[in-house]
């Protein structure tokens, strides 16, 4: 935990944290590859390696190459939840058309002692933090009385949008599990860059299970949370990007639609 400066609000964990690495040299990039309108565009074909994505960060989410399931790096390690609901070790060679990731460093913990609903346990969060105008990494730790994800299945090209490829998508209930919650809460300005709001993969504390998150209920855990103060993007310059349409239609509805977000 970052210390409180003399005058800090409640609400001062952020900028406190910002203050003090500006001088330690903590990195607080977020690194991502490509733009989530590029995968709302249908561009599924990965440019980037996980092992590219683990040198630039070891916490955060993202997708596989033809949008072969979702992605969770934690504590370093990237896993690939399938879309028949199980886990494994992504391979470093893998590669992946989004992925966003930051070196996770807990800036903040707040415990949940209380069953919440997933609005009550982002609510919790986000009364501590200064403004939903800054980046957040954010993780949940604990006993889930249950988790509602849903996982991307592998597309063939020619691909469908990516609003076709989740309408109608099946979903799944964890059951009580004990795992993590992991991803991030971005600012509206990053809706099509990335999902503004909330973007949360689950995985099982045994690594059996996971996916992307769209409901969830808290019985007991922690929130742990970082301030993210900058924003890279790896743009891509293959084919399919160069010549894709980024601007179809609503953006945000189909964020809406697409990530339940
Ligand atoms: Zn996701």
């Amino acid at each position: 935990m970052t210390q409180q400066h003399p005058g800090d609000t409640v609400q001062g964990w952020a900028t406190a944290a910002l203050r003090a690495d500006s001088a330690a040299g903590q990195s607080r990039t977020l690194w991502q590859t490509s733009l989530m309108s590029a995968l709302l565009a249908g561009i599924y074909d990965g440019v980037t390696t996980v092992g590219e994505v683990l040198n630039h960060g070891d916490f955060g989410v993202g997708t596989f190459n033809h949008l072969d399931g979702e992605m969770v790096v934690l504590d370093g390690v990237a896993y690939h939840l399938h879309a028949d609901g199980t886990v494994s070790d992504a391979s470093k060679d893998d590669r992946t058309p989004f992925a966003a990731v930051v070196r996770f460093t807990e800036d903040t913990a707040i415990p949940v002692g209380h069953p919440a609903t997933r609005h009550e346990t982002l609510n919790k969060f986000e009364r501590t933090v200064p403004s939903t105008n800054l980046m957040y990494a954010i993780r949940i730790d604990g006993e889930f009385d249950d988790v509602t994800t849903r996982t991307v299945r592998e597309q063939q090209p020619p691909y469908p949008r990516f609003t076709e490829v989740t309408a109608g998508q099946a979903t799944r209930s964890s059951g009580p599990v004990i795992g993590s919650v992991v991803g991030f809460r971005l600012p509206s300005f990053e809706e099509g860059i990335s999902v503004a709001g909330y973007h949360l993969h689950h995985v099982t504390d045994d690594r059996r299970s996971g996916g992307h998150v769209l409901d969830f209920t808290l019985r007991r855990g922690d929130i742990r949370a970082m301030v993210v103060e900058d924003l890279q993007i790896r743009i891509p310059s293959d084919p399919a990007f160069l010549a894709a349409n980024l601007n179809q239609g609503d953006i945000s509805a189909q964020i809406h639609d697409t990530e339940g977000s």
